[in-house]
């Protein structure tokens, strides 16, 4: 996944960047150039035919300076400590963005989950567990699910750092079941965070959000919840993708009976789909389709040059980690292509995941009233602030997003010193 090997260099090019912008001395964010502490693990397993199998994990630390490290555990085969450090850095900028009182941290294990029977998977994830267990805690490290994992591995976690305390810890994770301390909303939060941000963006570009045009790459938790919410905002999702591929219906997808088919499949995904109008594509006609909204949902670096050159949306909001490359990044903002950053457009996850803290914390339950209605009043917060600021210093949004989380982390740096 790591493609080139070189995102978190990628990370501080465009942090360096921001800061020229910005004017900010590069001595003044010395501490964003280099995660905290990095842990790689390698533990073994017992599988359930009897053999024991090495796993190789990882929990990489980038900052704690606004407050607990928080970030979410990744499972997927091509894992690497490089993406690591660069899905830990976006964290740390997400949460100051989002304004919510944490560093970032990001954490995974090199495996392909569908290899695993579900008693393999519990315990890997307990495996891993028992060996970052001195890192996490709800006042220090709280992982959350992300690609691959979902809120029965967060439940797995919360046993497996429960019992070594002796007592039950519910803040040490988010995103997990209700039933165990999880949050109304937080399931759904990342992707209806996305569709708020799509709803401003369209507002201040003049596109009206009823009728417009949508591709989503992945249909997973976030590309399948953004599809559902934009679709209950009347636009129309024109092409979906996932890892079995991609269909388009100039018609518009109907989206609740994909969603229905989807979760019908014993693997979850829109293979065998069938609908009036739908057509196969390919990954690469997805990404360049004549669309208003592009939105990758799915793995980092999929918006390359090559991509960027081809693209037709007019917007790009980017639900997924760093979809896209320095170089296309580059190439879109030539192009006058808008992008919703990351670090902006997928923090309505993060947030909820605060919210959730905040109520194990408090040993409190709020009303799933309660988390919408905050959850949209903080992301309509960050999107004004971004936007405003984009306008201000006449750049890119992803720019302005930087400038704005760096402001915030210098600041609070400044205040907190260095000895
Ligand atoms: P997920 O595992 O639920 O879904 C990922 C989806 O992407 C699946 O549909 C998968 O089939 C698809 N996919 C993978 N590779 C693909 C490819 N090459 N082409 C097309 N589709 C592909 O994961 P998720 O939680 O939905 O996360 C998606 C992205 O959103 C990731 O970048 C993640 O870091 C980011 N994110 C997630 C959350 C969250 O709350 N889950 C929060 C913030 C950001």
């Amino acid at each position: 996944m790591s493609v080139n090997g070189n995102q978190f260099k990628n990370m501080l090019e465009q942090l360096d960047k921001a800061a020229k912008v910005a004017q900010i001395p590069k001595e003044d964010y010395i501490t964003l150039r280099s995660p905290e502490r990095e842990f790689t693990i390698n533990f073994p397993i017992k599988m359930d035919d009897g053999k024991i199998e090495m796993f190789t994990g990882y929990r990489i630390q980038h900052n704690s300076i606004r407050g607990p490290y928080k970030g979410g555990i990744r499972f997927h085969p091509d894992i690497d400590i490089d993406e690591m450090r660069a899905l830990a850095g976006w964290m740390t900028f997400k949460c100051a963005v989002a304004d919510i009182p944490f560093g970032g941290a990001k954490g995974g294990i090199a495996i392909d989950p569908s290899d695993f029977s579900k008693n393999e998977l519990e315990r890997i994830t307990k495996g891993y567990t028992t060996g970052i267990i001195p890192l996490i805690g709800p006042e220090l490290d709280i992982p959350a699910p992300d690609v691959n994992t979902n809120h029965q591995t967060m439940a797995w976690i919360l046993d497996a750092y429960s019992k070594a305390q002796g007592y039950g810890v519910a803040g040490v994770v988010t995103g997990k079941p209700i039933s165990v301390g999880g949050s109304l909303g937080r399931r759904e939060a990342t992707g209806k965070g996305v569709s708020f941000v799509t709803r401003e963006i369209a507002y201040q570009k003049g596109i009206n959000l009823e009728g417009a045009t949508v591709a989503i790459q992945g249909f997973g938790n976030v590309g399948s919840i953004t599809a559902k919410s934009l679709y209950e905002m009347g636009s129309k999702i024109v092409a979906v993708s996932d890892i079995s591929g991609a269909i388009y219906c100039s018609n518009g997808i109907d989206i609740p009976r994909l969603l229905k088919h989807v979760y019908n499949h014993p693997r979850r995904l829109i293979e065998g789909y069938s609908q009036g109008g739908l057509e196969n594509i390919d990954n690469y006609t997805l990404l360049t389709l004549e669309v208003d909204f592009l939105i990758p949902a799915a793995m980092e670096n999929q918006i390359d040059e090559k991509v960027a050159k081809a693209l037709e949306a007019k917007i790009v909001v980017e639900a997924a980690n760093g979809p896209t490359t320095f170089k296309g990044d580059r190439v879109l903002e030539d192009r006058g292509i808008v992008v919703v950053p990351d670090i902006l457009a997928n923090s309505g996850g993060v947030t909820a995941s605060y919210f959730e803290w905040v109520q194990n914390m408090q040993h409190i339950a709020w009303e799933e009233s309660t988390i919408n209605l905050n959850l949209e009043r903080k992301m309509m917060a960050a999107f004004e602030t971004v936007y405003k600021k984009s306008v201000e210093e006449e750049t890119s949004m992803r720019t302005a997003a930087y400038i704005v989380a760096l402001s915030k982390l210098v600041e609070a740096q400044k205040l907190r010193g260095i000895f």
